[in-house]
């Protein structure tokens, strides 16, 4: 498996177009039957890959953040819950907050600093193990250059789909 981050980047330039091909072949599959055939996959690649050895997702997402996350999230920073939200959140067009500081604020080397209180969005991320992975397919493609899971569990689909 490729787990160079400086690898990943430049090949998923030149595989861009592969991408699209794969997406069109999930496109005419079935939701359960993509979810069967990939599934085995991203457990197989997961195991696979140490995330601590990487933090690539916190150095480039910006992961959902609730209000019971923040405070907890504010109380490590030892920031009040007001300061925390001026400086490390923000919110989209549909009023949902995210944590916008890039790297992440409590990003140390390729490790969380607040593992046990990290927003469920971190936990999820890349999210290819639930269900309907089909619908998500242009979440997979943002993160195919970022996410070494998400860019190992793709270039073995094309050998499969
Ligand atoms: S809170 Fe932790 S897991 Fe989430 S983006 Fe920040 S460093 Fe990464
Ligand atoms: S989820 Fe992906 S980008 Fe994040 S640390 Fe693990 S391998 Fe790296």
């Amino acid at each position: 498996m490729i787990t160079d981050l400086k690898t990943i980047a430049e090949q998923s330039k030149l595989l861009k177009g592969e991408f699209g091909l794969l997406k069109q072949k999930i496109k005419r599959m079935s939701v359960t039957t993509f979810d069967l055939l990939a599934h085995p996959v991203v457990d197989e690649v997961t195991k696979g890959i140490d995330c601590t050895q990487c933090g690539n997702c916190c150095r480039f997402q910006e992961p959902g953040v609730t209000e019971e996350e923040m405070v907890k999230l504010s109380a490590e920073k030892r920031m009040s819950l007001v300061d925390f939200k001026k400086n490390h959140v923000a919110w989209d067009k549909e009023n949902v907050s995210f944590l916008c500081t890039k790297p992440c604020t409590f990003l140390d080397g390729n490790i969380c600093s607040v593992y046990s209180v990290r927003p469920g969005s971190c936990a999820d991320f890349p999210g290819l193990h639930r269900p309907g992975l089909k619908w998500r397919m242009k979440q997979v493609e943002e993160n195919y250059s970022i996410c070494p899971i998400v860019f190992n569990v793709v270039e073995k689909l094309k050998g499969i789909v």
